[in-house]
């Protein structure tokens, strides 16, 4: 099998042992899987042709793009049978249509070199998250990304007009379509989008482009509730109108946590507050213009009692710093170490009444747990994480009448409880995931908004989906790859 991949791609592009290792293993160091090997394939030729050979020989398939994923959709399991496929090196932008406002991508091309050559040519590339500068337009197709600009352009499903596609045989669908209208039979590029990888590889997009913004504003609000919060919402989009592209809640405890893990972050407010917003305004006017409409809706805002605090950005380096608090959440979570969460969606209008029934009965069973909450409101989307108590926020019991420790002994006895705590919230994840999904389906919503299912969500799946979904999605799933290579044990 190894030769065969050579003599396909090259020595050099089959990696095994320990090249291989960085493959193996997800994001959020989850899930650890083993392969046979990991092929970077350089074209859609060779793609198609390793594919023909994973037919022939029933060698499971997993794709992979930057491995940013947070569910676990790129790992391959740990029966060492299957054949991790690496989009990588398919990173070439094949064209840009200005007129057209599109761009035909590789399926490898990383989505900030997008943003930046769009940007080149005095286009937008709206798709954005805090990964960025390693996810890929393969991998943002396949999870059907969300990010921080989907309230006024969409997610990646609404950025996409056509794919090229390696079907589960090794034949290649040339779908490159740039047109906006096309009624011609099932919409099989939907199929594609969001299917995780489990019905064929994408090797290259059509990808829709906008005009250029020229001017934007930043703020950050800070309030007392998430109720002020949406209704700072709808105020923004009755006075901001479609200039208003980014509104992006974090709590308190996402905000302490960056300020602990990139010290160099900082609130820019006195004081702390419950939660907080993170507000952009994009515009076709001036600069002038931005700023006296982003004043105009604080001043509304304060007017209404809708916000305790704000500052506005003055500059695009205030504006990139108050990002970074929002930005770094993820990854500042990652440091602290091990959470659970929950990437979910509800109806906008129940969010708040989410939050605080979800709260209070998550407190009431496992009273050790903190919420670390954010996302993107606007689209009615929240990571609704749950983690264990940080270390400084806990109260070692030492009985100060018997001895005074020191305060070395004060943080190091925190962080063992911080420790022990965080084992025990790991112990009770599953009766976590279902008091939260069970209160997400309650109120109509999703249990994954913007991640996918991967192997994180699997077992959980069947239990919100009907049986009569499930059986069309296995019916596709079916009829597209009889034979189960392509990202097995993923999403179904
Ligand atoms: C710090 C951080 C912040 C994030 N913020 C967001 C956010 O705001 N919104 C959001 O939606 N996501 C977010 N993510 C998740 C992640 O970045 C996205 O899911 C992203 O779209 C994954 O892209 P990738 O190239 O890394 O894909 P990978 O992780 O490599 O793969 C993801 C899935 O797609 C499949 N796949 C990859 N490439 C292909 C292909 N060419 N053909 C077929 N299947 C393929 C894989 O098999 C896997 O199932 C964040 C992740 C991190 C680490």
């Amino acid at each position: 099998m190894l030769d065969r991949l050579r003599a396909i791609v090259g020595t050099q592009q089959v990696l095994t042992g320990e090249e291989a290792t960085a493959y193996l293993t997800d994001w959020r160091k989850r899930f650890i899987g083993h392969a046979q090997a990991v092929v970077r394939p350089a074209n859609v030729e060779e793609v198609a042709a390793v594919v023909r050979l994973c037919a022939q020989t029933r060698t499971p398939i997993v794709p992979q793009g930057g491995n940013t994923g947070l569910v676990g959709g790129a790992t391959p399991d740990r029966a060492g049978q299957a054949l991790v496929m690496s989009l990588t090196r398919l990173n070439h932008i094949r064209s840009i249509d200005v007129l057209n406002n599109t761009a035909i991508v590789e399926a490898g091309v990383v989505l900030q070199t997008l943003q930046e050559r769009a940007r080149e040519v005095g286009r937008l590339f709206p798709l954005s998250l805090a990964a960025q500068g390693s996810a890929t337009i393969g991998g943002n197709l396949s999870t059907n990304a969300g990010g921080t600009q989907v309230l006024r352009y969409g997610n990646a499903r609404d950025l996409c007009l056509g794919l090229e596609v390696v079907t589960p045989e090794g034949e290649i669908w040339n779908g490159l379509t740039g047109l906006r209208k096309n009624n011609t039979g099932y919409d099989l590029r939907d199929i594609f989008i969001g299917a995780e990888g489990t019905l064929g590889i994408i090797t290259a997009a059509c990808m829709k482009l906008y005009p250029l913004p020229s001017s934007s504003g930043t703020a950050l609000i800070a309030l007392h509730s998430v109720s002020q919060a949406l209704r700072l919402l709808e105020l923004s989009q009755r006075i901001a109108g479609p200039t208003l592209t980014g509104f992006e809640l974090f709590n308190e405890l996402s905000l302490l946590l960056v300020e602990k893990h990139f010290p160099t972050q900082k609130s820019p407010f006195e004081q702390r507050y419950p939660q907080y917003v993170l507000l952009e305004l994009s515009n076709h006017e001036p600069e002038e213009q931005t700023r006296l409409l982003m004043e105009r809706l604080l001043e509304a805002a304060f007017e209404e009692e809708l916000v305790a605090d704000a500052v506005l950005a003055q500059n695009t380096k205030q504006a990139q710093q108050l990002w970074a608090l929002r930005e770094n959440i993820s990854e500042a979570q990652a440091a602290e170490g091990k959470n659970i969460k929950h990437d979910i969606s509800v109806p906008i209008s129940c969010i708040s009444e989410f939050v605080s029934q979800t709260d209070a009965l998550l407190q009431q069973q496992f009273p050790h747990v903190r919420m670390v909450t954010f996302g993107h409101l606007g689209d009615g989307n929240l990571h609704y994480n749950v983690s264990a108590a940080l270390a400084e926020t806990l109260q070692p019991p030492f009985d100060p009448s018997i001895n005074q420790p020191s305060e070395a002994k004060i943080a190091q006895t925190a962080h063992e409880i911080s420790s022990k705590t965080e084992e025990k919230l790991l112990l009770q994840q599953s009766a976590i995931y279902q008091l939260v999904h069970d209160q997400v389906h309650r109120f109509g919503g999703s249990i994954s908004a913007e991640h996918g299912i991967g192997q994180l969500k699997r077992e959980e799946l069947p239990r919100y989906k009907s049986a009569v979904e499930m059986r069309l999605l296995q019916t596709i799933k079916n009829a597209l790859d009889p034979q189960g290579i392509m990202n097995p044990g993923k999403m179904l």
